[in-house]
């Protein structure tokens, strides 16, 4: 494959661009291929190299790069209208009555314009609604460019994870690893009343892909009851993605008091959202006390683009084709596995997948059928990650340097490291999940 175009490209970014990039993980080793366009399930670098497309811009391409007649054609209007007001129009209301009509614990919702936002403003939202200062949030766990959620250590001994954080943000911030039942228990004996949320993905998407071991959730809403503490669902990534248009929650059954929106409910625009129980999303001003606002907030062109992408996906079971998508993907990958790696372990649920480089396993073991659900009678379940410490002491090392480039040199674009997740789309097609697995053969 020829990089040149890249190779100039990123030579001039290095000059303008702090590491050449506007988001930290493009920045690939040696250097990003940089994209000259999309198109269907595939995107196509500025040397004309076409790749199979699993990144879908790290989860908002529901339906590819391709976007379907309707969709193109409403934000075409809206743009060609004015790109926005700072006035509301009516595209809001509709995209606002959709997710509320579809997802089970939002009510009202509040449109930002990144998951960042939105994490931001729940969290914000749940101190002011409860008065009290501490979070909860799960080791491994994402929840964007946050200063409250930017930690690291264990319980209560926890420190900013990055310069420009003051230690005074980390004291509130209390951490618990994902599917560890007796540690969060523990932090709620401790600290139950001071605690406003917990903040959690219902399954570690930044980190791994994670799936909560049976009783999790539950639990952290029991404790949440009993303490008079919210729980706090980032369904940024899982949002319209993962149980279709109810969401984790609705597939879990679970009924958080505050959820978190973003990438595919924009459309591919950028995009935040907060939704919940009516009583909680109105103490946001200037219905009530707690402050949030945004000059974009609510973006026309955002909101058509999600509006039009979701009721896309509503008739024309999109959702059912790219989970059997993800089903084929994680099943093919397992047998490979087995034959060539038994330690891996593949991960992921309806559209998502991973390989996760696991250490141990032997030949003939066994494992689950298509992704890690952590079922207690798989033969994998001493092995298959827990929480992000789990994935940490995987191969990484491993999977970034040998395996990924050996993708890439196939045509198949993976997310750059061993944490991120990966996506079906609708533009996806048999033939990309064949190419893809006969490339996983090579490369493993
Ligand atoms: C992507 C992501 C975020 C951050 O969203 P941005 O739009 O990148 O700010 C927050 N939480 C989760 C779970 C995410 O996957």
């Amino acid at each position: 494959m020829n990089h040149e175009q890249s190779r100039d490209l990123y030579d001039r970014a290095l000059s303008v661009m702090p590491g050449g990039v506007n988001s930290s993980v493009r920045a690939i080793q040696p250097y990003p291929f940089f994209v000259q366009k999309g198109d269907g399930g595939h995107v196509v670098d500025a040397d004309g190299n076409r790749y199979v497309d699993f990144v879908m811009g790290y989860g908002p391409l529901l339906l590819g790069h391709d976007l379907p007649e309707q969709v193109q054609a409403a934000i075409q209007q809206r743009a060609s209208e004015g790109p926005m007001y700072g006035a509301p129009t009516e595209v809001e209301v509709e995209l606002a009555e959709f997710v509320t009509r579809h997802v089970p614990g939002v009510e009202m919702v509040r449109f930002v314009n990144s998951g960042t936002e939105a994490t931001v403003s729940a969290v914000r939202l749940a101190r002011g609604y409860t008065g009290r200062d501490k979070i909860v949030v799960m080791q491994g766990g994402y929840h964007g460019a946050q200063e409250s959620t930017l930690v690291e250590g264990h319980g209560e001994h926890t420190h900013p994870s990055s310069p420009g954080i003051p230690e005074s943000f980390a004291e509130h911030t209390l951490t618990v690893p994902f599917n560890d039942t007796e540690a969060v228990e523990r932090v709620f004996e401790e600290h139950g009343e001071d605690i406003a949320a917990v903040l959690t993905e219902p399954i570690l998407g930044n980190y791994g892909i994670v799936h909560p071991v049976e009783g999790y959730h539950e639990q952290l809403r029991q404790l949440c009851d009993e303490h008079g503490s919210l729980l706090i669902f980032d369904e940024v990534i899982t949002g319209f993605r993962v149980g279709g248009l109810q969401c984790a929650q609705g597939k879990f059954g679970i009924d958080p008091d505050i959820t978190t929106f973003g990438k595919i409910v924009g459309g591919g625009f950028p995009v935040g959202a907060i939704g919940g129980k009516s009583e909680i999303i109105e103490q946001f001003t200037p219905a009530g006390e707690v402050f949030q606002s945004g000059t974009f907030s609510g973006h026309p062109v955002t909101m058509a683009a999600g509006l039009e992408t979701l009721r896309y996906a509503a008739e024309n079971d999109v959702y059912d084709h790219v989970n059997e998508l993800g089903e084929r993907m994680r099943s093919g990958i397992a047998d490979i596995l087995e034959d060539q790696a038994p330690q891996y372990t593949v991960v992921g649920t309806d559209s998502m997948f991973k390989v996760i480089f696991t250490r141990e396993g032997e030949f003939g073991e066994g494992h689950c059928e298509a992704g890690c659900t952590q079922n207690p009678t798989c033969p994998r379940y001493e092995h298959c990650p827990k929480n992000g410490m789990d994935v940490k002491q995987a191969e990484t090392e491993r999977w970034e340097r040998l395996f990924w480039p050996a993708m890439k040199e196939q045509g198949v674009f993976l997310t750059p490291n061993q944490f991120e997740s990966q996506f079906l789309s609708a533009a996806h097609t048999d033939t990309d999940i064949e190419t893809a697995l006969e490339a996983y053969k090579d490369a493993l």
